[in-house]
């Protein structure tokens, strides 16, 4: 199968839209990262995302709409919390997870049957859904266990031959995942940080809490609120450690256990100072370390590290999902000074 990009005019746009209206997957731009898109509705269609990423049956999809206005037809019960939610955050990279109605099948749902909710804010995502008149599924378009994509050109490199289309809509503007969140009475339940903080969500009740499975690893056995976070999410090849120190501790370890196999994450140059080790400057404040980590991760591989200590980001703010990025590209290794 040819692989074509595709321009963000209105027609490449119905193009897209017709494609996903005859069942096909195509690749489309959001805000945060590209998705994999597809029929939300069409079994065969959503069971071909599956095959194209290699993504396991049990890791449900987010399904994306245009329109708060199509909320209804596709969940049993909207909490008072959620239009809340909707209100202040859509369009937006919120994910809510609502009681599922039959319409979505279980193999959307992972076969669960709550189902995660989004309206992405990038309007090309918009346009798309809108000219589809379809909910999309759509899923991170990199192949499980690879990178999130960013680029048109990402998603060519991991799809290229697997899908009829990607639409080029530039460089994603956030670059980590949506926020997961789910309701429970009168409280919020963070599934998984992402570009909307608990900080964010605090305007909205008092009573925000973050799931076990965001900062700890879960045992094979514990049942997960989010299955994604039981997956192995991205990791470089290099044994990664994340070194919890301020830049003169930082150094000072770096220079006594480093070597020219060795490369840095860090915040600013100077945190590798006279070390003589190579660096990845991912960012000094937790927004451009949110754009920068994917792009970090991936330059690891290209370098071909063999060992990187990555400096810890601050665990508030759009920070705590750079932190549970990087703690799984870690493989929960944290070293505090
Ligand atoms: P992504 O891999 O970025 O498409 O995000 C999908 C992730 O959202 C899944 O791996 C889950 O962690 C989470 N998710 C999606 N749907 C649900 C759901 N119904 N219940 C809980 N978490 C969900
Ligand atoms: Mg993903």
């Amino acid at each position: 199968m040819e692989t074509r990009l595709l321009l963000t005019d209105d027609d490449s746009l119905r193009y897209a839209a017709g494609l996903l209206k005859e069942g096909k997957v195509v690749g489309i731009p959001t805000e945060t990262v590209y998705g994999l898109g597809a029929n939300a509705l069409d079994v065969d269609a959503v069971g071909d995302i599956f095959k194209a990423k290699g993504r396991p049956q049990d890791n449900p999809l987010i399904v994306h709409i245009s329109d708060i206005s199509e909320l209804e037809a596709l969940v049993e019960d909207i909490p008072p919390l959620a239009r809340k939610c909707a209100e202040s955050f859509w369009p937006g990279p919120l994910t809510m997870i609502f009681k599922k109605k039959p319409i979505i099948p279980d193999t959307t749902s992972g076969g669960l049957d709550t189902v995660g909710i989004r309206m992405p804010s990038n309007k090309y995502a918009r346009q798309i859904i809108k000219f589809a008149g379809v909910p999309i599924a759509a899923p991170s378009a990199n192949l499980s266990g690879s990178p999130s994509p960013t680029t048109a050109m990402h998603v060519f490199k991991d799809m290229n031959g697997r899908i009829p289309a990607i639409v080029d809509g530039g460089m994603s503007a956030v670059d980590v995942e949506s926020t997961v969140i789910s309701f429970e009475g009168d409280s919020i339940r963070i599934l998984r940080p992402g570009f909307i903080s608990k900080e964010d969500l605090a305007e909205i009740t008092d009573n925000v809490v973050i799931d076990k499975g965001v900062l700890e690893q879960l045992s094979p056995d514990t049942v997960v609120r989010s299955p994604g976070m039981k997956y192995r999410h991205y990791s470089p090849s290099a044994d990664v450690t994340i070194i919890d120190a301020d830049a003169e501790h930082f150094r000072g370890y770096v220079k006594e256990h480093g070597d020219s196999d060795t490369v840095c994450l860090v915040f600013n140059d100077s945190d590798c100072d006279e070390t003589g080790l190579r660096y990845i400057n991912y960012g000094s404040d937790s927004k451009q370390q949110a754009q920068r980590l994917f792009d970090a991760l991936r330059e690891l591989d290209e370098i071909g590290a063999k060992t990187a200590y990555a400096r810890c980001p601050e665990k508030t703010g759009v920070g705590l999902a750079v932190y549970n990025r990087l703690l799984r590209a870690a493989g929960f290794q944290v070293i505090k000074l």
